[in-house]
């Protein structure tokens, strides 16, 4: 059998770890050109567990990273667990709440066979959902292309405001909307910004939050202690905004139910 170069593999790749009488799976990521990063554990809010190693990293050596931190990811696990436990899954029907810009409003679904098209709408206190035939997936569409709609709006809007300030960058970097399971946005090597259309229903501060933390990528391509000094100087009080978002992700990523 010829040894296969951890590091020539492109696809992530996923491995067992075993603590005591539990066990987890996680998918392992090579960064390449980062020869001396360290192996960092991730784990996302849908309980996926991602191990980023740098290129050239042993496989033994990752493996006994991950078992050091067996004990922090079954906790972070179980956390997971008990937060989702409390979720539902929507049923599409009036009276669910809806999220934007961290606010609730009530989905109201109004049938109406002259209007072949389901528009949605936001009215006052309620989302409006109205048309001919209101399929739960009809509905479930047709609210998603809102969010979406309103997504491009307020974070174009915010991301005008937010680089006004910063003194690397005068105008808004190309960007675009891409659904996420795992993240709020991210920012390619070469300064283009993706944005999660679920953020919409986060409040305003936290969407300026993720937004500062892609731009400041414009200036640090990494997390380094200059990219979170660069966070500090811009937001002082980040940490506290995004440990909440990150408590709300199971709600906030996805189409459950907030209660
Ligand atoms: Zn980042």
């Amino acid at each position: 059998m010829t040894a296969v170069d951890p590091a020539q593999e492109d696809k992530p790749k996923e491995y067992g770890c075993q603590y005591g009488d539990r066990a987890f799976r996680y998918h392992l990521c090579y960064l390449p050109g980062h020869k001396k990063a360290s192996i960092k554990v991730y784990v996302h809010p849908n309980s996926q567990v991602q191990v980023d190693a740098p290129e050239g990293a042993g496989l033994p050596a990752i493996k006994a990273a991950v078992q050091c931190r067996a004990r922090w990811i079954l906790k972070h696990l179980d956390d997971i667990e008990v937060r989702t436990r409390y979720v539902h899954p929507r049923q599409w029907v009036s009276g669910e709440s809806m999220l934007y810009l961290g606010r609730r409003y009530v989905l109201k679904v109004i049938p109406d066979p002259e209007k072949p098209r389901v528009t949605c709408k936001l009215i006052g206190g309620q989302l409006r959902v109205q048309g001919e035939k209101v399929s739960p997936e009809r509905i479930q569409k047709a609210v998603r292309q809102w969010y979406r709609d309103q997504a491009e709006d307020v974070f174009q809007r915010r991301l005008d405001l937010m680089t006004e300030r910063l003194p690397w960058t005068k105008t808004a970097p190309p960007w675009r909307i891409v659904e996420m399971q795992t993240q709020w946005g991210s920012c390619s090597p070469e300064g283009a910004v993706l944005l999660n259309p679920h953020l919409a229903k986060a409040p305003t501060r936290a969407i300026d939050y993720v937004l500062l933390h892609e731009l400041c990528h414009l200036e640090e391509h990494n997390h380094s202690s200059r990219f979170y000094g660069l966070l500090d100087r811009f937001m002082p009080e980040w940490r506290a905004i995004k440990e909440h978002l990150d408590g709300q992700a199971e709600v906030v990523l996805s189409d459950r139910k907030p209660d």
